[in-house]
């Protein structure tokens, strides 16, 4: 219908609709555009003081309902519906432990003083209390992990997976987990275990090595320690290992731990102050940020040094204690091979913070090696390999033919006994044959040249 409209001074010819439902009257966009309302007016807001005392008579009234506490049901009353067959069980009250029974008593007292349980002196029901020990605090932190991205979520095989992994001083812990398409990650599955004793002697990085192994087909990312806390965990708090090593040792490692043995590094290593903190610092993975003078050029190759049956090398070098330097050094100039040699030798097995220095001193002083250093010729065989006892190498060649025949010449350069065999025939079958014979009697050999 068509209205007549009057607001303060304006008047307007209006459209009006009346439409059978239930709601607030609308002022439509066609009024709005006629009629000027005082919009400052309309959004202004004032605060005001609530004059009706209704509220605070209701609160007044019901208070017991919006005071603290547990608060009671009251003229109503429960039951508990049991078997018509069920029979009265009586369970004795269980001891409490010492420890708890203030606290179990000062329970019962609140409950009771709130009306929530009263003294019975009769009942034929009855079951012991037991204590259980809320922790608030383990129970906001389970709260958290189940809201966080720690949950297990199901494998998918059309998610790309990501393992992280990371070791302590005395475990390594992995996760396998999901990257959802928003980047967030979710856990498949954790793993963690202890290392065993060979494995604790392993350097920090070989740990971490260790702790990758476990992994399949991955693209390796580096993540620090706080992006990376669930596999940190894992490695700290992990489970027993199962396989425990094993007692065979690998006959290399055994031929070399024994070449280390005959030099006493590893006792030396334990014993100098400097390098067995750097044993420490590798084995922890850890080397402090501040480190004094004698710890420098350790510390500039932190990330190449490794532990080797307790002592410490950096690449395939052993690293010397000073106390045994020179008597190295000595070694190493024994067939006066001049310095350049000798440095290339020493690069294969020894190294400490000024070898270099201290081979080219040796060898300037030496006239032996500075004729070695001019002449174009090989240099003498260098005797580097200690031989610990007899029949440990042996150098073995054909002779002949001598009187129409071949003679097998085998020699123990330990002791220089020759042990030589007429040979029907040099093929290599007669050569394994003979030799076999030979092996029998004195026992096993290490090398052979
Ligand atoms: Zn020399």
């Amino acid at each position: 219908m068509r209205v007549n409209v009057n607001l303060n001074s304006q008047a307007a010819n209006l459209d009006l609709f009346v439409v059978p439902h239930d709601g607030p009257a609308l002022l439509g966009r066609d009024w709005l555009g006629k009629l000027r309302l005082n919009w400052q007016e309309i959004k202004t807001l004032r605060s005001t003081t609530c004059e009706s005392t209704s509220l605070n008579d209701l609160l007044e009234t019901h208070k017991e309902l919006f005071s603290p506490g547990i608060g009671t049901l009251k003229h109503i009353k429960g039951s508990v519906t049991v078997n018509s067959d069920a029979k009265p069980v009586f369970l004795k009250a269980r001891t409490v432990p010492y420890s708890l029974r203030t606290k179990v008593e000062q329970e019962l007292d609140k409950l009771q003083t709130d009306g929530i349980i009263e003294p019975v002196a009769h009942s034929n029901w009855a079951t012991p209390i037991v204590p259980a020990i809320k922790r608030e605090k383990s129970f906001q932190d389970i709260k958290e992990l189940i809201c966080s991205d720690k949950v297990l979520c199901h494998y998918d095989p059309k998610l790309p997976l990501k393992l992280a992994a990371d070791a302590s001083p005395y475990g390594i812990g992995s996760v396998l987990s999901h990257v959802f398409p928003d980047g967030t990650e979710r856990p498949i599955a954790f793993s963690s275990r202890t290392l065993n004793q060979a494995e604790k002697a392993y350097s920090h990085i070989d740990k971490e090595a260790l702790a990758l192994y476990w992994g399949y087909q991955y693209d390796i990312e580096f993540r620090g320690t706080k992006a990376h806390g669930n596999a940190d965990t894992l490695s700290r708090v992990q489970l027993p290992s199962i396989r425990e090593p094993l007692d065979d040792e690998d006959p290399i490692d055994l031929f070399y731990s024994r070449k280390f043995d005959d030099l006493q590094i590893r006792r030396e290593t334990q014993r100098e102050p400097v390098l067995s903190q750097i044993l420490d610092c590798v084995t922890r993975g850890h080397f402090p940020q501040d480190c004094d003078d004698k710890l420098k050029p350790y510390y500039n190759r932190k990330d190449e040094l490794n532990v080797y049956q307790g002592c410490v090398t950096w690449g395939n070098r052993v690293i010397i204690p000073d106390i045994l330097r020179e008597k190295v050094i000595t070694e190493l100039h024994s067939g006066h091979i001049g310095i350049v040699k000798m440095k290339a030798v020493a690069r294969s097995y020894v190294w400490w913070p000024k070898i270099d220095e201290a081979i080219e001193e040796i060898c300037k002083a030496c006239y032996g090696c500075k004729r070695v250093q001019n002449a174009p010729s090989a240099a003498p065989v260098h005797p580097w390999n200690f031989l610990p006892k007899a029949w440990h190498r042996l150098h073995i060649d054909f002779a002949g033919p001598f009187h129409h025949a071949m003679f097998l010449i085998i020699v123990d350069a330990y002791s220089k006994w020759p042990e030589v065999f007429e040979m029907k025939s040099t093929t290599s079958t007669a050569t394994i044959n003979t030799l076999r014979t030979l092996f029998i009697k004195p026992g096993k050999v290490f090398q052979q040249k």
